[in-house]
């Protein structure tokens, strides 16, 4: 068993669709980003590839890279699996996703299938939690969303 944390965050944009976890969430601004902004998916590339011993997303997807502009986070995803899945399977994944607004409760459970589905696992191996800051800070001013998330890799034999 391998074990990889990863987090992220990204500035509120006017104008862009918000995106977590790979589904549209319905809100007045969007995340912005050399991407589609997906802070909850990028949280998570980077725990898969801390568990797999495999750097960071910046390293893999440079955001000086125009290949990667505008890019759905969802294949970014799809391309770290491929390149863990030799070597390792998920075994579960837990993540918070911190913001004021958009209210999230009612979109955890979409979220979760979501996640499900792009990871190849069945849904009680995602958790997925919402969390605010009560006010304070850079979510608390309603600036932006961060994520966390923690990977477990078991590995093949
Ligand atoms: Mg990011």
């Amino acid at each position: 068993m391998r074990v990889g944390i990863g987090y992220d965050v990204h500035r509120f944009e006017e104008g862009k669709k918000l995106m977590l976890g790979g589904i549209e969430i319905p809100f007045e601004k969007g995340l912005k980003g050399h991407s589609d902004g997906d802070v909850l998916i990028h949280a998570l590339i980077d725990a898969i590839l801390g568990a797999a011993g495999l750097g960071d997303i910046g390293e893999h997807f440079p955001d000086t890279d125009m290949a990667y502009k505008e890019v759905d986070s969802k294949i970014l995803l799809k391309r770290v699996l491929e390149l863990v899945s030799e070597h390792y399977v998920v075994n579960n994944v837990d993540c918070i996703v911190v913001t004021e607004r958009p209210k999230l409760s009612p979109y955890k459970d979409r979220i979760r299938t979501s996640l499900a589905e792009l990871l190849g696992v069945s849904k009680e191996r995602v958790n997925v939690k919402a969390k605010t800051e009560e006010g304070l800070g850079f979510t608390g001013r309603e600036e932006g969303i961060k994520a966390y998330a923690v990977v477990l890799l078991e590995e093949r034999y």
